[in-house]
């Protein structure tokens, strides 16, 4: 699982776990670390938040050699669940992000995060609207707020397909 820094990544692991195994941090970009959370049948890799406004050129590099490593080198990586925030067109890093996903190629789906934060009427086109600048197939996204639980059980469904 991976996404900007503060698009809701901890607290999406934790509704779908439905415990708080994943630490949402106050301070943005201070969780550097990969943490893998060990499951029955599979590992669930919380990769840290990117696009810290405030990151160094060598922790920007640092980061992105973590993702290759991660994403695009290591074996037996079932599939990508990648963050957006539901209410904001995607971020020069989150473009960055588009392309290595796509060389990597791995089986990927989009949350939108943080859904409740928007009227429920706007949704649908805000939906529509981040498909049309990602330039991902409507498919591979599922709209999703971790507070209300919104999303969750096709998330799941989506993550199980993943790992079979
Ligand atoms: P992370 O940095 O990507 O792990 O993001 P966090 O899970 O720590 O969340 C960042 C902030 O967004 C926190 O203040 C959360 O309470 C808030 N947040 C996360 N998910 C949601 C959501 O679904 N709805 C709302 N309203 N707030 C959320």
């Amino acid at each position: 699982m991976l996404g900007r820094s503060n698009v809701g990544k901890s607290s999406l692991i934790n509704a779908l776990v439905g415990r708080r195994i994943a630490r949402t941090s106050a301070t943005p970009g201070k969780t550097q670390y990969l943490n893998a959370f060990r499951f029955p049948t599979f590992h669930l890799l919380d990769l840290p938040g990117y696009g810290y406004a405030r990151a160094s050129l060598v922790e920007r590099r640092r980061y992105r050699r973590l993702i290759d490593a991660v994403i695009q080198q290591r074996a037996g990586v079932a599939g990508v669940v990648w963050l957006i925030d539901i209410r904001h067109p995607p971020s020069k890093d989150d473009m960055e992000m588009r392309r290595l996903l796509a060389a990597a190629a791995r089986p990927t789906v989009i949350a939108l995060t943080k859904a409740d934060k928007l009227p429920r009427g706007q949704r649908l086109k805000a939906e529509r609207d981040r498909v049309a600048e990602l330039g991902v197939a409507p498919d591979d996204v599922v709209v999703t707020s971790s507070s209300q639980g919104l999303g969750l059980p096709e998330l799941t469904r989506r993550i199980e397909r993943f790992v079979g």
